[in-house]
């Protein structure tokens, strides 16, 4: 059979419909998306760890990360609302339509952490981005060691893809830790701030890559305690949000010192996050 041409649209949004939303979360929604142009759905194909412009007709544009590839998953998006145009997306409904460009950024590094042991650190909705490569590992089971995922949100009703959660809890050969800050009625899993389960979970630091993902406390806490077990600044991987508009390296607004987010990243080691002299 013929491979499709991989498209990337660029310069003007490509229409798609909303098809259902799901709640994850308090002001976080998931939105499954299909593009009316059944020819741009074979062709629009994602890396894990890239991201595409989204536009909310009338209200704007705004950077969100790519699911897993949608050959074997649907396209969707899973959104936090904060602001103008995250709020107009809550507002919408299935059979509305929404604008997408992408996909851009450079994605996740698979090639040079295969036969590695893999730790995934995210808090709150830092699962969002991690997510898409969690899945793409666990597809690629035998190209690595360990697989352990260490999550934590602030209550259980912050915990977003429970269904994937329970699901990885059962998966063999994937060790998964799961922790909300506070003791409550109900819970029998892990309480306490996600670095502590780094001591939990004995995680590796040799031959070991570590993605983290999360707002800036928990990202520093467990770049501080991964560092101190000795891991080194290369081996641990994350993704930086900046404000952008064209999301492909010409207006500039994404661009700390020499990089511009867009284009290099969003997907940067520890030591690159160090270089710029930026925080997450
Ligand atoms: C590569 C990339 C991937 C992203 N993936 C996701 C995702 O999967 N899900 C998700 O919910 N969000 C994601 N974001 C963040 C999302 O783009 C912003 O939350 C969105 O632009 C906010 O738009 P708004 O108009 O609703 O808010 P605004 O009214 O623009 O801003 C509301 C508040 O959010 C801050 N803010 C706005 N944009 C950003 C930004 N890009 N980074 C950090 N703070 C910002 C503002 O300073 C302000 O405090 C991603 C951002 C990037 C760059």
């Amino acid at each position: 059979m013929k491979a499709e041409a991989k498209i990337t649209i660029v310069d003007f949004p490509e229409v798609v419909n909303i098809d259902e939303i799901r709640d994850e979360a308090p002001e976080v929604k998931t939105f499954y998306l299909s593009f009316l142009d059944p020819r741009l759905e074979a062709g629009f194909r994602i890396r894990s760890g890239q991201f595409i412009m989204c536009t909310v007709f009338g209200a704007g544009e705004f950077a969100v990360s790519l699911p897993p590839s949608p050959e074997r998953d649907r396209l969707h998006i899973t959104v936090r609302a904060v602001g103008k145009v995250t709020h107009a997306l809550h507002r919408l409904r299935p059979g509305d339509k929404l604008g997408v460009r992408g996909p851009f950024g450079n994605g996740f590094p698979f090639e040079e952490i295969k036969g590695k042991n893999v730790i995934y650190v995210a808090g709150g909705i830092g699962l969002i981005p991690l997510r898409s490569s969690i899945i793409h590992v666990l597809q690629h089971r035998e190209a690595f060691g360990r697989i352990i995922l260490l999550y934590g949100a602030r209550t259980s009703r912050d915990l977003l893809y429970r269904e994937d959660i329970r699901e990885w809890q059962k998966t063999p050969g994937f060790e998964t830790f799961v922790a909300i800050d506070r003791a409550e009625s109900g819970w029998d899993g892990e309480v306490g701030y996600v670095n502590t389960l780094i001591g939990k979970a004995n995680v590796p630091v040799e031959n070991t890559a570590a993605f983290v993902c999360g707002p800036p406390v928990m990202f520093n806490g467990v770049i501080a305690e991964l560092l101190k077990r000795g891991m080194s600044e290369d081996d641990i991987v994350s993704t930086l949000e900046r404000n952008m508009k064209c999301g492909y390296g010409k207006c500039q607004h994404c661009a700390i010192g020499r990089t511009l987010v867009c284009t290099d990243g969003p997907v940067y080691t520890y030591r690159q996050i160090k270089t710029l002299g930026e925080g997450i």
